[in-house]
């Protein structure tokens, strides 16, 4: 299996590579997992909001109005997109970038979160 690049550390003067989706070494997970907490109340409950509206739409445009999930791409399978996923977690350290967001298909969506319930609880 191929691995990944290992990129620096996203924290103020660690010079650490990682591997980590998160953008921060094993040393600074918690460094993440706080700048994602700050973030979110910063944006308040955000999701309504106009800016993210106006993102999701260019999502859903880049998309095409298809859902972009994993499970649809690897079977090839073609859905109708309802929502916009972040492909890593805002809990994980995921931005609300273009390059982490895509659009996915309610039930879709729907699964990913179960299943990610389900890998957490275990
Ligand atoms: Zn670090
Ligand atoms: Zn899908």
């Amino acid at each position: 299996m191929p691995l990944r690049p290992q990129r620096p550390c996203r924290a103020q003067g660690c010079r650490s590579l990682h591997r980590n989706s998160n953008g921060y070494c094993d040393g600074h997970a918690e460094v993440a997992v706080e700048q994602a907490k700050a973030w979110a109340t910063r944006k308040g409950s955000g999701r309504g909001g106009r800016p993210w509206r106006r993102l999701r739409d260019r999502v859903m445009k880049r998309d095409q109005y298809l859902c972009r999930c994993d499970e649809c791409i690897r079977l090839d399978r073609i859905r109708e997109a309802h929502e916009v996923d972040h492909i890593v977690a805002l809990a994980l350290g995921g931005t609300d970038e273009p390059a982490n967001l895509r659009a996915i298909n309610r039930d879709c969506h729907k699964e990913k979160t179960q299943r990610e319930s389900k890998s957490i609880k275990k």
